[in-house]
């Protein structure tokens, strides 16, 4: 697909390093993928454009996908689809509320037609699937899937990456960490920390996608950084947000970036890593997300 359909360029995408003692003096950057766009940020550009191609080369006029309701995937979906005008669909996890969250009213706005489907019922996709007559391409939770997974390599093609010794990733589905495993040099080690908790099937999730290309590869996930489950945000996560970006001038996500960015803090501080290493975190977006917190909560 052409790429000056897009509002943006992957080609130029800045990379932050990190200089405050919060991180031991350990040799840090952050791509920041979350400067992309504004509206469809971070890794899910990266993880649809290969389902957008497929979409338009198999003539289907129409992408239907699935969600919660602050997703950054729904809202991607949305966007991304209004761009390379597609028709989208989004099935929504649990019912219809009179006031929608201002994701959901964005998908809206960029011409995603939304169904909603109560939490019991939301696991079985395939009944889900078959209650739409019309002919439309679906895409995974998340973009799980291989052509997801393709799309995320790519990401490591936007810097010279072969200098990190470590690149450390956020894991909802593990479709991105999918993708940097694939792309990655034999030399570097890939960490990904999951959000969700007790996730454990996710290490053969992660496998079972790159098994698909032959990329097979070691990669570590770590699950003691979810504090306390999905979306979950603690006093002392907000705190943690507020700190590193007074420190640092880097905004996170209470859903993946800020739990990433306090995992690599207390693996620097308990001597995970080594003073020759050099690690590169993706800084994976999802920052309209923090639009569900009360005002005044987050300093940025
Ligand atoms: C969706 C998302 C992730 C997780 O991506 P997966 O491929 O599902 O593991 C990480 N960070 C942000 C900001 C996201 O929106």
């Amino acid at each position: 697909m052409s790429n000056d359909l897009w509002p943006f360029s992957t080609q130029a995408i800045p990379v932050q390093p990190l200089q405050s003692q919060l991180f031991n003096g350990i040799n840090i950057d952050v791509l920041r993928l979350d400067t992309l766009h504004p509206i469809i940020s971070g890794n899910k550009w990266f993880k649809l454009k290969y389902y957008l191609a497929a979409c338009k080369e198999q003539n289907f006029s129409t992408i239907a996908t699935f969600g919660g309701t602050y997703s950054n995937h729904i809202i991607a979906t949305a966007f991304a689809c209004k761009v390379a005008g597609l028709k989208s669909i989004g099935i929504i996890r649990g019912e219809a509320t009179k006031f929608l969250s201002h994701t959901l009213q964005d998908a809206i706005n960029y011409g995603m037609q939304l169904h909603f489907i109560p939490r019991e019922k939301f696991k079985d996709k395939a009944a889900i699937k078959n209650q739409f007559t019309e002919d439309v391409f679906w895409v995974n939770d998340g973009g799980y899937g291989t052509k997801g997974m393709q799309g995320a390599a790519d990401i490591l093609q936007t810097l010279p990456s072969e200098k990190y010794t470590h690149i450390i990733a956020a894991c909802g589905t593990g479709t991105m960490l999918a993708g940097l495993i694939s792309a990655a040099k034999t030399h570097q080690q890939i960490i990904g920390i999951s959000v969700f908790k007790n996730n454990f099937s996710l290490q053969k999730e992660i496998t079972d996608l790159l098994t698909t290309t032959n990329t097979v590869k070691p990669f570590t996930i770590l699950h003691n950084y979810h504090f306390g489950g999905y979306a979950k945000h603690p006093t002392n996560l907000i705190e943690w947000m507020n700190e590193l970006y007074l420190t640092e001038n880097l905004a996170t996500d209470i859903v993946y970036t800020a739990k990433l960015l306090f995992a690599v803090k207390d693996l620097c501080t308990n001597q995970y890593f080594s003073a020759n290493d050099k690690l590169l975190i993706i800084q994976s977006g999802g920052l309209q997300g923090n639009l569900s917190l009360p005002k005044h909560t987050l300093c940025f």
